[in-house]
């Protein structure tokens, strides 16, 4: 069984101003820092709760039609994303642009939520808070529209903060094996496998940090982690602590010929990835579309 992760990653998390990042996702609230820049014609999402706090889901959500679930006329608040679904980000798209990813970049998509640069010191982690908001809104729309919750501001600034965790422990996993390419030469990179793991990981550690798995949370989660994409929906098969530690051990090499002398290796993988997650050496960096 897994351990939860040591609150230290929290301090990191915040020096991320994991905070500014809810409101961007739920209010389109950007901090100063941002408004010049990339923010300016942000309209702000706060007519979209009632007084009592509730979301008005009628003047956001296409309840009747199946494909797509939100109204939201994007480039109205100032997101120039071009997608608009959440499935545009788990399924597999034509615009998918593989480059060379062993060597520079992992998730070099248009169509990503985050990225992850191969080390020069720091790594840098990106999240794309424009892709993000339609991720996130068209996830909360079909919750709300199919299994009829009333969602409140504070469920949905929950569910905010699992969604940025979502994509901030999948970044933080391929800086782990980046770091592992360093600590072992016999380490191979393989996409499909890295994407897999990096998936497993994010669901494991965002399980960790959901407070009451209630089921609006256990929904958005399902519909957040839905991967048709080949090599990230084989999250799957490592679903279990026991799967996905079992796998890491082996894709980071550090199986043999520990495992034949009877050693138990999946602790060692385990401590190797809380070891990095909690001193990340990243930077963190917000992209918009313009
Ligand atoms: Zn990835």
């Amino acid at each position: 069984m897994m351990r939860t992760l040591n609150k230290r990653l929290q301090k990191d998390i915040e020096n991320f101003k994991l905070n500014d990042l809810i409101q961007m996702l739920v209010y389109n609230i950007f901090p100063n820092e941002y408004k010049r820049e990339y923010a300016i014609r942000r309209i702000q999402f706060e007519h979209w709760f009632d007084k009592k706090d509730k979301l008005i889901k009628d003047q956001i959500c296409a309840c009747s039609n199946n494909h797509d679930s939100t109204l939201i006329e994007w480039s109205k608040y100032g997101n120039q994303s071009p997608f608009k679904s959440y499935r545009d980000f788990l399924s597999e798209r034509e615009d998918r642009n593989f480059r060379d990813f062993s060597n520079e970049i992992s998730d070099l998509r248009m169509n990503t939520l985050g990225t992850y640069r191969r080390m020069r010191s720091p790594g840098l982690i990106t999240i794309n808070i424009d892709n993000m908001q339609i991720f996130f809104w068209s996830i909360i729309c079909e919750l709300s529209c199919k299994n009829r919750y009333t969602l409140t501001r504070e469920k949905i600034e929950e569910l905010a903060r699992l969604c940025i965790l979502k994509t901030l422990y999948h970044e933080l996993f391929h800086h782990f094996t980046d770091v592992q390419s360093y600590i072992t030469r016999k380490f191979r990179y393989d996409y499909f496998t890295e994407e897999a793991l990096a998936v497993a990981c994010s669901r494991h550690m965002v399980g960790f940090e959901a407070q009451n798995n209630t089921p609006f949370v256990s929904d958005f989660l399902n519909l957040a982690y839905s991967y048709t994409l080949p090599g990230y929906s084989d999250w799957v098969d490592y679903k279990s602590d026991e799967q996905f530690l079992l796998k890491l051990s082996e894709y980071i090499e550090i199986t043999e010929p520990l495992s034949h002398m009877g050693q138990d290796i999946t602790p060692i993988a385990e401590a190797l990835l809380y070891s990095i997650f909690e001193n990340p050496n990243t930077e963190f960096r917000l992209e918009f579309f313009s």
